[in-house]
């Protein structure tokens, strides 16, 4: 299955928009979640150093996985319940009390109102 994540035809960098040579990233890896990645369509594309670099490759950032575990249950659940994820992969991977909680270092402009500015 395609991608559910990037749009179709899509094969640049999910991470920096790298244009050049990508390869196919399954979000949830090892057995039986990469097949099952596959079979949902969790995937992504990664430019070399998003992917298999030692220090800012996804495999080898546990940072960068949590963040694509995360983008990838969220995609899955704009058409699945969340039951029917954790059924698939035995894990949720989106605590709901941190919500829509901003990108860390993004700052809030005004804290100090009701409404804050996006
Ligand atoms: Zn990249
Ligand atoms: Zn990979």
């Amino acid at each position: 299955m395609r991608s559910i994540i990037e749009d179709k035809n899509e094969k640049s960098c999910f991470v920096c928009g790298y244009a050049g040579k990508t390869e196919e990233h399954h979000i949830f890896g090892g057995n039986p979640n990469r097949r099952l990645s596959e079979k949902n369509g969790l995937k992504v594309h990664l430019c070399y150093m998003h992917h298999k670099d030692s220090k800012a490759g996804v495999h080898f950032n546990p940072e960068l996985m949590e963040k694509l575990h995360k983008i990838g249950q969220r995609a899955f659940e704009e058409s699945h319940t969340r039951e029917e994820f954790m059924r698939i992969f035995g894990k949720n991977y989106l605590d709901d009390s941190e919500g829509e909680k901003p990108e860390e270092g993004f700052i809030w402009l005004n804290e100090d109102k009701e409404e804050p500015v996006i």
